[in-house]
């Protein structure tokens, strides 16, 4: 692979000049109040090297994120058989609080990364673990994998409380299908939690590097096996962009997790994880200058997964 560092450095000079497009998600609306400007890139290779680059230290909200350490939290957990005949694992093909195929699939939702999956998993977390220790855990995991402690931005998880509607629809159409187990008012607290926790693009780089290590974190510790991870990584690549997966999948070529945070991350396995956060997004939920510094550096390295 060509120097990594030089390559990030003069995709992030060329993407930092771009004009912004796009908008700033609004119905949450503490989210549309954050400055459209910050641009942050953190690269962590699996031999430890680090690269920051803009305003890395800066914490936005990962939203839509977190749902990839709740699923990895329950994997390591939770019997493959039981996870799945409640989840599936393949793409929608719509957008990410979409409730048409909701209804026409009896309250099974296609994957774990859309809304409805995500609250599926989180039901998951919520009644194995207990109302009091769920979101402990889903903190801990990241600890555990980045080192970092992070917390939740309670404004944050209060605003979309107020305003999730469609979130809440999708708990309650999937619960009149018996797929939902807990209280919806319990299930949608700690979802909205979990969206609201906080990190800069350094911290997520750090805890995202398990997925690009065979399951290890920076020490070497196994926070998940190499088949979770594999597992993980190819519905990231599938499904991780909601309807937006197939286009990411032909322009940057790894797998990708976005947030309507503005925050993106990147997997490429056994070489490194990429985080960018730039607040503007696409029709889809995902940051602009995101994918364009994705597809401009894999383009540059002239390498991706395929
Ligand atoms: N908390 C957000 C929601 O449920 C997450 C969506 C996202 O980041 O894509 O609407």
């Amino acid at each position: 692979m060509k120097d990594l560092k030089k390559a990030c450095q003069r995709v992030f000079d060329r993407v930092s000049k771009e004009k912004i497009r796009g908008e700033l998600a609004s119905y949450i609306p503490p989210l549309k109040k954050v400055d459209r400007n910050y641009f942050a890139v953190s690269l962590i290779t699996v031999e430890g090297e680090e690269f920051h680059f803009g305003d890395y230290q800066e914490r936005f909200s990962i939203q839509s994120i977190s749902k990839l350490f709740v699923l990895a939290k329950l994997m390591s957990f939770v019997k493959d058989k039981s996870l799945w005949k409640r989840v599936g694992r393949e793409p929608s093909g719509m957008a990410f609080n979409s409730l048409v195929q909701l209804e026409m699939e009896k309250g099974i939702p296609r994957n774990p990364f859309i809304n409805s999956g995500a609250l599926v998993t989180t039901d998951m977390l919520l009644t194995n673990l207990g109302k009091e220790r769920a979101l402990q855990n889903i903190l801990d995991f990241i600890f555990a994998s980045s080192g970092k402690h992070v917390r939740v931005n309670k404004e944050i998880a209060k605003a979309e409380q107020q305003t999730g509607f469609r979130n809440l629809s999708m708990a309650y159409l999937m619960k009149s299908f018996c797929n939902i187990e807990s209280e919806v008012s319990d299930l949608f607290e700690l979802y909205c939690n979990h969206c609201a926790i906080s990190m800069s693009t350094q911290d997520l780089a750090r805890a995202s590097l398990i997925f690009a290590n065979g399951g290890k974190n920076l020490k070497g510790d196994a926070i998940l096996l190499p088949r979770q991870v594999k597992r993980i990584n190819s519905i990231l690549q599938t499904c991780g962009a909601y309807d937006d997966a197939g286009e990411i999948a032909y322009r940057v070529g790894l797998p990708v997790k976005s947030g309507v945070g503005g925050g993106v991350l990147a997997i490429f396995p056994r070489r490194f994880a990429v985080t960018v956060w730039s607040p503007p997004l696409n029709e889809h939920g995902t940051s602009v200058k995101g994918m364009k510094f994705l597809e401009l550096l894999t383009t540059e390295l002239g390498e991706s997964v395929f």
